[in-house]
């Protein structure tokens, strides 16, 4: 079969390799049917590695992904089945560490996830994978959608994080996927005013359609400057970061108001960020980092198939195996105004 490998920054070849193993006990053979280029692994691509973790021989990256059961392992979960559509949960938590014990299974200390080093993503035509981490897909939840119900799992934590009660101002600066989607549930969550700041107006298009009410391009304003000028100076109740920028996270401190709460959701460009303390400490701003997501497949499949939030609108672009350097760099450099590229491993 064929996988997508990453070799070095921006060198990601489609190659021949070994097919995937039987099923064990607990595991499920997948025909991957979409991936999607997350900004991690594009983070990854551009820079060759993410958050530190350096890959030590050729990846196969891929996260964000949908699958069909092609064979089951013994004593598989009655409620799945061969043909099965399924998401997947890429994450795979001991359910045994103190985090795990504690109710924090994305806090895992002896997490497996796939696509980051050392364990194999999804790129590829065939997968095994934990039983326990696929879940079924309703017949109007598509492949696509079914992948991107990672970005949404993404924004779902970090919304939560948020607290975020009916009547408060939402700012969300970066308008990707995950940015998107969290406008969508800040809408959801019945937040009064959404702010989106981002630099490309295609994205703040979409931005409006997902429920931002006022649209800032930071290509030509300054995010803080409208949001406090749009507050009378007050500023927002909860910013959230969703871009990979260093100033970003900053922004959102001196846009929140006193007593505010800053959720932090993107990585990063380089490993560091920088606050102004003081504005962070007279405002007492709480600045919480959001990393992944807890068990949150199911309500994010029912957010799909109620029709509460529109993944696939977010699947712009779609590529086979073969073009997975096209798909990242089509993501990478903001092209053809792509939103997520999505590989589609079985489609010629
Ligand atoms: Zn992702
Ligand atoms: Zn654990």
């Amino acid at each position: 079969m064929k996988a997508a490998f990453f070799h070095s920054a921006r060198d990601i070849r489609t190659e021949e390799t070994h097919d995937a193993q039987e099923p064990r006990p607990g595991e499920v053979l997948l025909e991957v049917t979409a991936v999607g280029v997350c900004g991690s692994d594009l983070h990854g691509y551009v820079f060759g590695d993410v958050g530190g973790i350096v890959n030590q021989e050729p990846l196969v990256m891929g996260h964000e992904a949908a699958g069909r059961i092609i064979a089951l392992g013994p004593d598989a979960p009655p409620h799945l089945s061969i043909g099965q559509r399924v998401a997947i949960d890429p994450a795979t938590p001991c359910l045994q560490c103190e985090r795990c014990e504690s109710g924090e299974p994305h806090l895992c200390l002896n997490l497996q996830f796939m696509g980051l080093w050392p364990y194999h993503g999804a790129l590829r035509e065939r997968m095994v994978h934990p039983a326990r981490c696929v879940f079924p897909m309703p017949e109007n939840i598509s492949d696509v959608g079914a992948a991107m119900l990672e970005p949404l799992g993404v924004a779902l934590h970090a919304i939560r994080l948020g607290k975020i009660v009916v009547g408060e101002d939402v700012a969300v600066i970066g308008a990707g996927a995950v940015g998107l989607l969290i406008t969508r549930l800040a809408r959801l969550q019945g937040a009064r005013h959404v702010f989106v700041a981002d630099r490309f107006k295609w994205r703040l298009d979409i931005a409006a359609n997902f429920g931002a009410d006022y649209v800032i391009d930071v290509s030509k304003q300054d995010a803080v400057e409208e949001v406090m000028r749009a507050t009378n100076k007050r500023g927002v109740d909860v910013a959230i970061e969703a871009a990979w920028v260093a100033e970003t996270a900053n922004q959102c401190v001196q846009m929140v108001r006193y007593g505010g709460r800053v959720v932090v959701v993107g990585i990063p460009a380089k490993d560091e960020l920088t606050i102004q303390a003081s504005a962070a400490r007279r405002k007492e701003v709480p600045i919480v980092y959001s990393r992944r997501m807890k068990h949150v497949y199911p309500a994010t499949t029912d957010l799909a198939h109620m029709g509460l939030v529109d993944v696939d609108a977010l699947a712009t672009h779609r590529f086979t195996l073969d073009q997975a350097k096209v798909a990242f760099d089509t993501a990478a450099d903001y092209q053809d105004n792509v939103i997520r590229s999505m590989i589609l491993p079985n489609m010629k």
